[in-house]
């Protein structure tokens, strides 16, 4: 199959398929899946349709990259695709989703993550450097607090700076990962693989907030 979407929404007459191929030069010979849709930036969530704010929504993400939008309740009612062919433009099982729908999550960070998350215009997360497999978002504010306070005011590579930032997150796409205590109870957090970190921002629901700020001496 050839398609030539190069940033356009690739739905060819005989193609079952939707893809966003952003990296594929124009006329590339490519893959594609039923349902699928590679989504790397916030607008791009326009073409997925419904589903992209739908709190019966998920995603996941195949070992080469593309995005699977599924729908959970395709699991109670056979009305409703598993892979819903998108975009979706109507749907009787659309529900936006609203607050009851997020997990609010800190992060401390240093001052050259906190640059980071600053170009993105506070949307996203830095990728991971390769000897940092996983990506800890933690689930209180207290232990980021901790964090910050006690250990990036006192660490050169993080500029001696610790900030807490607070973010929100699809409940939904948080369920496929389990909490992690790993010290006392209120040091819960989750362990994102760093292979992850993409979708995982495109499930980060608004801006990224500054909720505290500590110096070392
Ligand atoms: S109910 Fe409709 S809009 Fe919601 S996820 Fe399922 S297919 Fe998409």
């Amino acid at each position: 199959m050839v398609c030539f979407p190069e940033w356009q929404y690739c739905w060819g007459s005989d193609c079952r398929v939707g893809v966003w191929w952003r990296d594929a030069p124009k006329g590339a010979a490519i893959d594609c899946y039923p349902a699928i849709v590679k989504v790397g930036r916030e607008d791009d969530r326009q073409q997925v349709g419904l589903c992209a704010d739908c709190r019966h929504s998920g995603q996941r993400v195949s070992d080469r990259g593309a995005v699977f939008w599924f729908c959970e309740l395709s699991k109670v009612d056979a009305r409703f695709a598993k892979y819903p062919r998108l975009p979706v433009r109507t749907c009787a099982g659309y529900e936006r989703e609203d607050v009851d729908d997020l997990v609010v999550l800190y992060r401390p960070v240093g001052q050259a993550e906190f640059e980071l998350v600053r170009q993105s215009e506070f949307r996203a997360f830095p990728p991971r450097l390769p000897q940092q497999p996983f990506f800890y978002p933690v689930l209180n504010e207290r232990y980021a607090a901790q964090i910050a306070r006690e250990w990036n005011t006192k660490d050169e590579a993080s500029g001696f700076v610790g900030y807490v930032l607070r973010f929100w997150v699809r409940r939904i796409f948080l369920a496929a990962y389990p909490i992690r205590t790993v010290g006392s109870s209120e040091h819960e957090e989750y362990w994102i693989p760093a292979a992850e970190l993409e979708i995982f921002n495109q499930n980060i629901v608004g801006t990224i907030e500054v909720v505290a700020e500590f110096r070392g001496e």
